[in-house]
């Protein structure tokens, strides 16, 4: 039942009368793409191995990318390891876990990331036989995904503040739909951006962030400062200027950048 009522919330496409406007610019060879993975680029799953990955949108990236002459990355809670995966044969420019993992050229591995010592042992023990709670163990974070049980918010995070507030001073705890996720302070989608508009090919462009999510709104707020715009994609409040409904939504998006604006081969 509160699975159904979950889906529900997702899928239901509330549009207020002040809502942002939905037809972001057109995007022009002077532009660097930031996009977030879940829940903007593919729909989200009850489970993050669970997500469909349209053919379409491989072939879009591979050509937007090549457009924008390579001025596009992936900006995702997922660690790179994890995203190559769903994207596979194509890789990206992208920073993985918030910024945690930095991917300057898809030639070159990733820069490494810091460990989070056995924070994910000790929540694995912790909730250990509870079919609502999923750990995921990406190195640099750790991520407590509920999507199963919505309603257990509160109770969850109590228990996860305790166990990460444990584990170290350093360490900070964010929410997302149905996740916590505990990392090192001074990561964030603001530092992403900034870290990989800091070299070629995203240097001197100005930058477009699109993402769903709590966590994105930090690389919204980046690209707007740096003079570019931030789409959110689905409900709620956002500082965004843009909005798009659906992952589909962007995916057209996406589509009409080869068609119509600026970046016509
Ligand atoms: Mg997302």
């Amino acid at each position: 039942m509160a699975d159904a009522a979950h889906h529900r919330t997702d899928s239901v496409l509330i549009k207020p009368a002040d809502d942002l406007p939905n037809q972001p610019p057109a995007l022009t060879a002077r532009h660097a793409l930031f996009l977030d993975f879940d829940g903007t680029l593919v729909a989200l799953a009850d489970h993050p191995d669970r997500i469909i990955v349209p053919a379409l949108l491989r072939e879009t990236l591979a050509v937007l990318e090549q457009r924008l002459d390579g001025a596009l990355a992936i900006v995702t809670g997922r660690s790179l390891e994890s995203l190559d995966s769903f994207l596979a044969p194509l890789k990206l420019r992208a920073a993985g876990i918030h910024g945690a993992e930095l991917r300057h050229d898809p030639s070159n591995p990733a820069t490494d990331v810091a460990s989070l010592g056995d924070l994910a042992t000790r929540l694995n023990a912790r909730f250990a036989g509870d079919p609502h709670v999923w750990i995921e163990d990406k190195r640099a974070a750790v991520a407590v995904h509920y999507r199963q049980a919505p309603e257990r918010q509160n109770e969850l995070f109590a228990v996860v503040t305790e166990i990460v507030n444990a584990q170290g001073s350093d360490l900070e705890i964010i929410s997302g739909k149905c996740v916590f996720e505990a990392r090192r302070h001074g990561h964030g989608k603001d530092a992403a951006v900034r870290a990989l508009m800091s070299s070629p090919p995203f240097q001197g462009r100005f930058p477009v962030f699109v993402g769903d999510d709590r966590t994105d709104e930090d690389g919204i707020r980046e690209v707007q400062a740096q003079g570019g715009f931030g789409i959110k994609v689905g409900i709620g409040a956002s500082d965004a200027q843009w909005r798009l409904a659906t992952p589909v939504s962007v995916l057209v998006w996406l589509r009409a950048q080869l068609i119509v604006s600026g970046l016509i081969a």
